[in-house]
């Protein structure tokens, strides 16, 4: 069965009385080329194994198996797994687990399904969970890459630089852990239905070590970039203000913020990961001392 010819899916998924779910996020590929570059770019070979999040009716995860060593996907909709036991009926290196993604202990999942192989994850996300799905993915620390289609919106925003409308707290947390590097674009007739928006392949190349290390620890790195993006509009003082005014007083930020050699009408958006450090840093000593 070809799981990209429009009027084979369409009868499939008739005879499975099957009706897509917009809070699902389903939105099938139909393209043929596309699940195949989706799997080239983030599939692997037969040292991997691969988790999917979301397989639908399989067009990628059978691009996947004829890759990896081994295939895991995770469906949260109770009515695909049966027109998966069809679609995928051939395929002796795929494991179909039934459930929401968020809800599972991936470690666990790869620890005990990918033993001895190089753990990857390659999906097509259901976007309006990618952000969650993708932090869950990172905090996971099992895999070496990560390729996932998302929004081109969402793609940009995270693999943004300093200094552009699409940098936020989102870029910082990404290219902390991982190096985002946005792949190819997928328009939206390439889909079943097709969604209102243009699609992006993104590769994030999971850290060995972490961007940067600041002493005063992760929590407070990460409590410190939130602060710094909590008021887009106004200075990283001002927006700090929200996270530290409490302890530290605006004057005490204002400090902080010129020990680290930064302007004082600045911005957030103006920092990179090691900026961020010094600042993270020239804070929680500040609290220290208080
Ligand atoms: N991989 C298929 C493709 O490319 O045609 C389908 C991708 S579709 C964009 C997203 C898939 O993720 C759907 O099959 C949907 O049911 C599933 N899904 C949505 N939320 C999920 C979750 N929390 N856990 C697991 N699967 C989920």
């Amino acid at each position: 069965m070809n799981l990209c010819d429009i009027r084979e899916v369409k009868a499939l998924l008739s005879r499975h009385g099957f009706h897509f779910s917009k809070s699902l996020g389903q939105n099938f590929l139909i393209a043929d080329w596309v699940p195949r570059d989706i799997a080239a770019a983030g599939g692997g070979d037969k040292a991997c194994g691969v988790l999917e999040i979301g397989p639908g009716i399989g067009c990628l995860t059978r691009e996947l198996c004829g890759r990896a060593a081994k295939v895991v996907s995770v469906e949260l909709d109770p009515a695909l797994p049966p027109v998966l036991a069809e679609t995928m009926a051939d395929a002796e290196n795929f494991t179909l687990i039934s459930g929401d993604v968020l809800q599972l202990d991936i470690p666990r999942l790869v620890d005990g399904h990918f033993q001895g192989l190089t753990p990857l994850v390659c999906a097509n996300l259901p976007y309006n969970a990618a952000t969650p799905i993708l932090g869950a993915l990172v905090e996971a620390k099992r895999f070496e890459a990560i390729t996932v289609m998302v929004q081109r919106e969402a793609a940009l925003r995270l693999a943004a630089k300093p200094g552009t409308g699409d940098y936020g707290a989102l870029s910082v947390y990404m290219q902390y852990h991982t190096q985002p590097e946005i792949l190819f674009d997928v328009p939206p007739e390439c889909f079943l239905p097709a969604p209102k928006v243009t699609s992006s392949v993104i590769r994030c190349q999971v850290r060995r070590e972490p961007a940067v290390r600041p002493a005063c620890g992760e929590e407070f790195f990460f409590r410190t970039v939130k602060g710094a993006f909590a008021l887009r509009r106004k200075t990283l003082c001002n927006s700090l203000c929200t996270a530290f005014g409490s302890q530290l007083g605006k004057g005490g930020i204002a400090e902080v913020i010129s020990q680290c050699g930064l302007p004082p009408a600045v911005r957030g958006e103006a920092l990179g990961l090691e900026e961020f450090a010094v600042l993270a840093d020239g804070l929680y000593e500040m609290i220290q001392r208080l």
